[in-house]
């Protein structure tokens, strides 16, 4: 089953969160002068068209990145994810989002290595377009879970591994933890930062379960929420949870939280949330 479309949901609050810390994360790796490999499991189409139809149907990104792309007391963790968007949009206004392998494109060095796969027929042929012209960069029309037994652990033996799947089959709340787990046996010192939806807070609560039984440690959960967890339909908040964090990303999430909900979640219902699944 491929029905999901990222286009319909590209710019918004969950976007915003997940590309704020892997914009961190990727910042932190930059640190070195070693390269490292950027693993996108589930990539998207890479670029979103803000004014088309899809995007303009919901208006999801209105309540995401239009409310503070622009605003003029940006916090410092955002600049390296808001100059990714500037870049798409250089007069002003907002056109375009960038999906994370753009994301990454941007803020990766000429030496660095960027794989990622996609399945669906209509957004693999853009990424790859996308990446025609890209050296470093490799797409596939693959199976993203696949990938973590196949490309791991990469050359350089650095790395910031992506899963960021569309959870349209309940079977994704389970691979996302196989697939964790098989990634991190094969390569325990790369960054994994995965990113879930919160529709029942009860498969979150299964999933965070399962990787305290795994035996994975340092394993940071950052989340942002715009309404009360809820039995009905439809996501409540999102969040991210990354294994081998960057040392400092905890603390700029704890300074950058409350300014995203703040902007973002102007009614006051939603909540912020950095804590240790499992610690050091
Ligand atoms: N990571 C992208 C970003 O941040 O811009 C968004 C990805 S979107 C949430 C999830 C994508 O996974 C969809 O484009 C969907 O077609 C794709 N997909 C679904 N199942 C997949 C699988 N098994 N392997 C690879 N891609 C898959």
């Amino acid at each position: 089953m491929l029905s999901y479309r990222h286009s319909f949901h590209a710019g918004n609050h969950a976007d915003v969160l997940k590309h704020t810390v892997q914009s961190l994360i990727i910042t932190a790796l930059n640190e070195k002068d070693k390269p490292y490999l950027y693993l996108d499991t589930h990539a998207g189409a890479g670029r979103y068209q803000l004014s088309g139809e899809h995007a303009e149907r919901t208006g999801e990104y209105l309540e995401g990145i239009a409310r503070i792309w622009q605003q003029d007391d940006l916090p410092e963790e955002l600049e390296s994810y808001i100059s990714c968007v500037q870049a798409l949009n250089k007069n002003g206004k907002l056109r375009f989002y960038p999906g994370s392998p753009l994301i990454a494109r941007h803020l990766l060095r000429p030496f660095d290595k960027l794989n990622m796969t996609e399945l669906h027929p209509s957004d693999y042929p853009m990424l790859r377009n996308e990446f025609q012209k890209d050296d470093r960069a490799r797409t596939e029309r693959a199976d993203g879970f696949q990938q973590l037994k196949s490309k791991l652990p990469p050359l350089s033996r650095r790395g910031l591994v992506l899963i960021d799947p569309p959870y349209e089959m309940k079977t994704d709340y389970q691979a996302v933890v196989q697939g964790l787990v098989e990634g991190y046996k094969r390569f325990g010192t790369g960054v994994f930062a995965l990113w879930y939806p919160v529709v029942l807070r009860q498969q979150i609560k299964r999933i965070t379960k399962e990787l305290e039984a795994s035996g994975i440690r340092r394993i940071l959960q950052i989340e942002l929420g715009v309404r009360p967890d809820s039995d009905r339909f439809g996501m409540t908040a999102s969040g991210m949870i990354v294994i081998n964090p960057p040392w400092k990303l905890e603390q700029q999430m704890n300074n950058v939280l409350p300014w995203l909900l703040k902007h973002l979640v102007p009614s006051g219902t939603g909540h912020t949330k950095v804590s240790w699944i499992v610690p050091e």
